[in-house]
């Protein structure tokens, strides 16, 4: 461990692994998963179990599959299998030789799958669905028995392997596990383990008509692969019995010299709260019904909460990471403030991204004493946070562009940015004096301003100790590019869109600003080699990236986020209110 790790404090699971170590469990070893169903695109929640799943494996000098739990064949698709690979390579892990598939596993869980019938601790059963859920029973009556319960041990293997091989319909049988239909845990009354289905699987094709349940499969893929910690989510706890019953019953009669085999590893199934965040849905479902409905343009929209959406705006997986470690490992859910996840952004953005100027809202100046037809280049500072960055140069000329917003014609005291005959700072560049306005004489709008500029202050100091109290940013308006900024916000309007409580539905709190075009930015000219995913901070405007539709004829730009949080005045507005 590092220094900087060893100083906080052990989270549970590390407690856990601790103990572990000491008692000899595992051999000192420790091997972790992360396993997806190939569904949908991973989100930020995803990445909190990768990074804790591969982060303890990485503090405890193990090891770390990357698993797709493909058990579901309805579901899933190549190209999702695809993305997550792409994600989990992005935020820094090397997978590449420890790419596994649960589907590669069929074989050896049918073959558990008999023994347990052998056993006695399977049945094949005949009740519809429908049944099925009415024998179970409810909280607060117990289940009652299948009729086909007690058939013997011959005809429920001949009855399973006819099912594997395609004999009987979709839902006609399953195979069901012997345990206690009056368990207080309703996942212990006679779990299904296989359902009937013929299903083209995306890896295994059509060589089976029976599928796993997931309770079934998830212990069995643990122990195969020697998983010592099996991390998953608070909402399988009440699963744990059921994980444990089933390597149980399959070690039941195993050790040396028994007919049945060696006992299989029991890996240890660890629960922690899941990511929630604020203004944002987690829900596979709910993202994938964003993208089929064209609230958003696809799983990588940038105001999406998946890896590839704030990969495409601008988040570095440096950023994701630091995330995640700081946010801690709990047992209890509880919402993150998102606000959590901009700062950390704008902290690593600070750090790295290149400065650039952009003036979002042109306002044009004509500096009076510039010889027409002139123009120079001055030495523009890349990042004052890391002097390795090194400088660029950025072209004056006689006609400027400002922001909109940087002039006043009549301005309150504290004002310090331009108005009539106050003097302030452009950039690396000169100090200026506003002189006059020009207005459309139709509307009264303003529409140039014209300036004077002292020559001495080249580079944007006095020689002579004179102060300015506003710094602005510009650029020149014969050498600037136009380009398209696409300004993102929040998804939602609310905190809690997966948990909307008043009968709405959460597609009604779409944030309708969380996408605005702007396209009459100008830029300076340097910008124009940004290659998509080159990241910058346009001074005193927010962090951008260049997007994958940017192209040389014509520039895109994501903004990443604000260089402030500027919700956190809105909701201390609010509050005062
Ligand atoms: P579904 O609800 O469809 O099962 P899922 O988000 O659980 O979706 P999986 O592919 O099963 O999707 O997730 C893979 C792993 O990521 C699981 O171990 C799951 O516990 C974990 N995971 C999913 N969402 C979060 C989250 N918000 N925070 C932390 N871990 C999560
Ligand atoms: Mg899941």
């Amino acid at each position: 461990m590092s220094d900087a790790e060893e100083k906080r404090s052990l989270n549970f699971i590390e407690e856990i692994i601790e103990v572990d170590n000491r008692t000899g469990k595992w051999g000192g070893k420790v091997c972790t998963r992360f396993p997806p169903e190939p569904n949908g695109y991973l989100h930020i929640g995803h990445a909190k179990s990768i990074c804790l799943n591969f982060g303890l494996a990485e503090t405890y000098g193990g090891s770390y599959n990357l698993r797709f739990d493909d058990t579901n064949p309805v579901k899933e698709e190549d190209e999702y299998v695809r993305s997550i690979t792409e994600d989990v390579r992005w935020l820094g892990y090397d997978v590449d030789d420890r790419i596994l598939f649960a589907s590669d596993y069929f074989g050896q869980m049918y073959d558990y799958a008999v023994e347990l019938i052998r056993k006695g601790r399977a049945f094949v059963c005949d009740l519809t669905a429908e049944q099925t859920r009415e024998y179970r029973g409810t909280l607060t009556e117990p289940g009652r028995n299948s009729p086909y319960r007690d058939r013997d041990v011959e005809e429920n293997l001949d009855l399973f392997a006819r099912m594997r091989d395609g004999e009987f319909p979709d839902g006609s049988k399953t195979l069901r596990a012997k345990i206690d239909m009056a368990s207080p845990n309703i996942n212990l009354r006679d779990p299904v383990m296989y359902r009937v289905l013929h299903a083209h699987h995306h890896r295994a094709g059509d060589k089976w008509c029976v599928y796993p349940m997931y309770d079934w499969a998830h212990g069995i893929e643990d122990s195969i692969e020697g998983i010592t910690h099996s991390v998953c989510t608070l909402e399988f706890e009440n699963h744990r019995p059921l994980y444990d019953w089933f390597i149980d019953a399959i070690n039941e009669g195993r050790g040396p010299g028994s007919e049945w085999g060696d006992k299989i590893v029991h890996s240890q199934q660890i629960e922690f709260a899941r990511l929630r965040l604020g203004y944002t849905v987690m829900s596979k479902r709910k993202l994938l019904e964003l993208v089929q409905t064209g609230h958003v343009s696809g799983w990588d929209d940038p105001r999406m909460p998946t890896i590839s959406g704030m990969r495409r705006r601008g988040f570095t997986p440096t950023s994701i990471r630091t995330f995640c470690d700081r946010i801690g490992v709990a047992k209890f859910n509880s919402t993150i403030d998102i606000a959590k996840l901009e700062h950390t952004i704008r902290e690593d953005l600070n750090k790295t991204a290149l400065r650039a100027m952009a003036v979002l809202d042109p306002l044009k100046v004509v500096i009076e004493n510039y010889p027409e037809g002139e123009e120079e280049m001055l030495d523009a500072v890349n990042n004052p946070e890391d002097a390795s960055a090194g400088t660029r140069q950025v072209p004056f000329a006689r006609e400027l562009y400002i922001e909109r917003a940087d002039f006043m014609e009549d301005p309150p005291r504290k004002f310090f940015r331009l108005s009539p005959g106050k003097e302030v700072r452009l950039r690396y560049a000169y100090f200026v004096t506003c002189t006059d306005v020009v207005k459309d004489p139709a509307t009264g709008e303003i529409v140039e301003l014209r300036c004077t500029y002292d020559p001495a202050t080249r580079g944007g100091d006095s020689p002579d100790g004179r102060k300015v109290k506003g710094t602005l940013h510009w650029v020149s308006a014969k050498h600037a590019i136009d380009a398209e900024l696409r300004l993102y916000d929040r998804l939602f309007t609310i905190p809690d869109p997966d948990r909307v409580k008043d009968g709405s539905d959460y597609k009604d709190h779409l944030n309708p600003e969380s996408l605005v075009v702007n396209a009459r930015a100008k830029l300076e000219p340097g910008l124009a080699s940004g290659v998509a995913g080159a990241r910058y901070q346009f001074e005193r405007v927010g962090y951008f990236c260049v997007d994958p539709d940017s192209s040389p004829e014509k520039m895109v730009f994501n903004r990443t986020v604000g260089l402030r949080d500027s919700w956190a005045k809105i909701e201390q507005k609010g509050k005062k209110a």
